[in-house]
């Protein structure tokens, strides 16, 4: 059975599908890899180097023609226009959001696998949790960009020409990406406070070393799967107003919240901006076309407030970190393509619960019972 690395195409994508240790171990268990040339030049894996692996470096037309094509993301309308019915199509390809594709993808006959989709409950599927390897990174790095626009020290630093006192970061919503951000913050020495509509991630945040946040006028709103439900209009009212009160006692604020499938809820509200000290930061992980976690916040730019806030629209942080994003990445994509396989050939068993969990689209069929529901309801407005 063939596999192929495909270049990724949408705007700032530096990722690779799989990267050379990747291809090494793939090899080993009896499949065949290819690889579009220059499918990892930008996280600076070269074509050398996957040869030496043990891949061969095709152009894309032989690379979209293999048994199984792996992505990091979507595929375009031209590489979509390329696939044929029955070839295996893998990345992380946002089903829940974007219908359109799933739709398109199931008239094309594909059989695709969404990683983002992974039941991540399940102890199995682990290695092959994307959306975790990938926030990790994005925690991260939030907290590092925060550092960097923040016009003072993150540290208590103690020197001949003065004292600094430490940072006061809030990072709001406590899932992996907010961990990883409340612990670089606290690496860098700042004093991390953290809130999460869900309860039970007061724990995890602090054994970060964060100090965990209530807020008296909004109840726990955990839902399905791990994740936070969406709030109600009244819900969010009050947590925006509540919040506002915290969020102008700290210098950083770090967003991450995400409702599987919505659009990110507003966190920080204009009033809440409005209420912070010139020289303030927040990095609105949330950013998107649609909005973010926070009021104003622009995808992939950076604004100033009239009251002098820096607002970091900090979508596609994996991205920024190819190197490391797309190393993880090829790990989780070949546990799963080690799990799937069997005697050469991937076996989709419909009874497996974490194989039912990632197939969206197969025989012309969409299969998943999230997005067939979804198809068939009418079209909430955005
Ligand atoms: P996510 O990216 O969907 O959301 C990030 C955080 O935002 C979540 O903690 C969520 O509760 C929070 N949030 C959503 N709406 C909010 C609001 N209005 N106000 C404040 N916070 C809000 O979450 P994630 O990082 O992908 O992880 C979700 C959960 O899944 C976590 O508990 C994580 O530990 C769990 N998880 C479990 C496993 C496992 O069991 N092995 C693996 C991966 C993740």
């Amino acid at each position: 059975m063939k596999v192929s690395v495909v270049k990724e195409t949408a705007p700032g994508e530096r990722r690779v599908a799989l990267v050379p240790e990747s291809v090494a171990k793939l090899r080993a268990t009896g499949l065949e890899v290819v690889v579009e040339s220059g499918a990892g030049d930008a996280a600076w894996f070269t074509d050398d180097s996957y040869a030496e692996s043990g891949a061969s470096v095709v152009d894309r037309a032989e690379a979209l023609s293999a048994d199984v094509v792996v992505m990091v993301g979507k595929p375009d309308d031209a590489t979509l226009a390329r696939l044929r019915a029955g070839q295996v199509l893998i990345g992380m390809l946002s089903p829940l959001t974007d219908p359109d594709l799933v739709r398109a993808l199931a008239a094309a006959g594909v059989t695709a696998i969404s990683l983002d989709m992974l039941p991540r409950t399940l102890p199995r599927a682990q290695p092959m949790d994307a959306l975790s390897s990938q926030a990790n990174i994005a925690g991260y790095h939030a907290a590092l960009m925060a550092a960097t626009e923040y016009g003072r020290f993150f540290p208590l630093l103690i020197t001949a020409a003065g004292t600094a006192r430490p940072a006061r970061v809030l990072v709001l919503g406590t899932g992996v990406a907010g961990l990883q951000a409340i612990g670089t913050a606290r690496r860098l020495g700042a004093v991390v406070s953290a809130y999460d509509v869900r309860p039970e991630t007061r724990a995890e945040a602090e054994s970060v070393g964060a100090t965990f946040i209530e807020l008296s006028s909004v109840g726990a709103a955990s839902g399905a799967g791990g994740y936070a439900r969406e709030l109600t209009e009244d819900e969010r009212e009050a947590q925006q107003h509540e919040l506002a009160g915290h969020i102008a006692r700290h210098d950083v604020v770090i967003t991450t919240a995400q409702v599987p499938g919505r659009r990110p809820p507003l966190l920080v509200s204009e009033d809440a901006l409005k209420a912070m000290a010139a020289g303030s930061v927040v990095v609105d992980m949330g950013a998107s076309p649609l909005g973010g976690n926070v009021a104003g916040s622009v995808p992939s730019d950076t604004v100033t407030t009239e009251n002098g806030v820096t607002i970091v629209g900090a979508d596609h942080l994996p991205a920024r970190m190819p190197s490391a994003a797309s190393a993880m990445y090829a790990r989780n994509v070949s546990a799963l393509l080690r799990y799937l396989l069997s005697d050469g050939a991937l076996v989709l068993a419909g009874d497996d619960e974490l194989t039912a969990g990632v197939v969206i689209t197969r025989d012309g069929a969409i299969v998943h019972p999230a997005l067939s529901e979804q198809a068939s309801q009418p079209e909430e407005p955005a």
